[in-house]
């Protein structure tokens, strides 16, 4: 992964081509930004050109992406490069050998259950920041969803990133700054990820051939990320085959709901969520005034309809209400 391939972080990749090419690296970097812009991205890119192995990319600051380092990074498999996200601390804490039968499925069952990194994840691998890098390169520790850490976890983590040893990179990953602790926070060298022009979302969309049926579309209700942007394909399908805008289109968009609670709330915040995109859409670009007063109503409404699907109420009934609440305001979704 070349920074070139890290498309809208522009000031994000310079900065970090330079530290490769003085090797003056902090000890500790925070990467933060809304999630799906190219922050868990930008690390693999960094951790590559740290250990190039083609003497090239300490002078350009980018990695060649074919050497032996290059791709045992890309492959996950470099000793000297730790990626902590839910998936590697469900490996950490799945009982089952790897290769006994029925590993896959217990895995993916704990990786769904994961919500914290937690602190015997982070021993793990403040173990791993202490041992010699064997490839001779940098040693990078990388903690993805760095704002779950409960202070335990980041308590643990406090003296490790205050004074890594030598040639040694943690990089914190985070999508809520605001929320970790400010004795994290004066540790690091804050770096941050804006979000993504609709343009720049599409052509990702374009390039990694995402299963959209529309990226134009999508990539306007992205919010700015291209996880935003796969969500709202998920949202406008839900729309579509509910045919919005009907009579009808009430009860059959919020029948189509996914039958497990939990995704059938991120599938309803996503409805509402393109919605709310619509509505503020037409309020801007509107000048009739009762209209734009109704608009703003509505999007006062939507904003509450929100909250209370995060709440212990069905999200297909707020659903329902939610677009009935629509009738006769014709907004324009695709
Ligand atoms: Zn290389």
């Amino acid at each position: 992964m070349p920074f070139a391939d890290i498309l809208g972080q522009e000031k994000a990749s310079s900065y970090l081509k330079k530290l490769v090419g003085t090797q003056k690296v902090p000890g500790a970097l925070l990467f933060y930004g809304p999630d799906g812009v190219g922050k868990a991205r930008a690390a693999m890119a960094f951790a590559q050109a740290l250990n190039c192995l083609d003497p090239q990319a300490r002078q350009t600051g980018e990695a060649c992406g074919l050497c032996a380092a290059c791709q045992a990074i890309a492959k996950s498999t470099h000793p000297d490069v730790t990626f902590v996200d839910f998936a590697y601390q469900a490996r950490l804490e799945v009982k089952k050998d790897f290769s006994s039968k029925g590993y896959e499925e217990e895995l993916e069952k704990e990786i769904a259950k994961q919500q914290h990194i937690n602190v015997d994840t982070i021993r793990d691998v403040t173990a791993k920041s202490q041992q010699k890098a064997v490839g001779g390169g940098w040693k990078v520790l990388i903690i993805d969803q760095a704002q779950t850490m409960q202070a335990a976890a980041a308590n643990a983590l406090l003296k490790f990133i205050e004074e890594p040893p030598y040639k040694t990179v943690w990089i914190l990953i985070t999508n809520k700054r605001a929320t970790m602790l400010k004795t994290i926070l004066s540790r690091c060298q804050p770096l941050a990820f804006a979000p993504l022009t609709p343009d720049c979302v599409k052509q990702i969309l374009t390039r990694t051939g995402a299963d959209v049926p529309d990226a134009d579309l999508c990539a306007q209700y992205s919010g700015g990320s291209v996880s935003g942007a796969l969500k709202a394909a998920e949202a406008l399908e839900l729309l579509k085959n509910g045919d919005f805008g009907t009579p009808q289109g009430p009860a059959a968009v919020a029948a189509g709901l996914s039958r497990t609670l939990v995704t059938a709330r991120q599938e309803a915040q996503a409805v509402l969520d393109v919605l709310i995109a619509a509505l503020h859409r037409e309020w801007t670009a509107g000048t009739d005034l009762p209209r734009q007063r109704t608009l703003q109503e509505a999007l006062k409404r939507f904003e509450n309809y929100k909250r209370s699907i995060g709440r212990n109420v069905s999200p297909a009934l707020v659903l329902e209400t939610a677009l009935m609440s629509l009738d006769g305001l014709n907004v324009q979704i695709f």
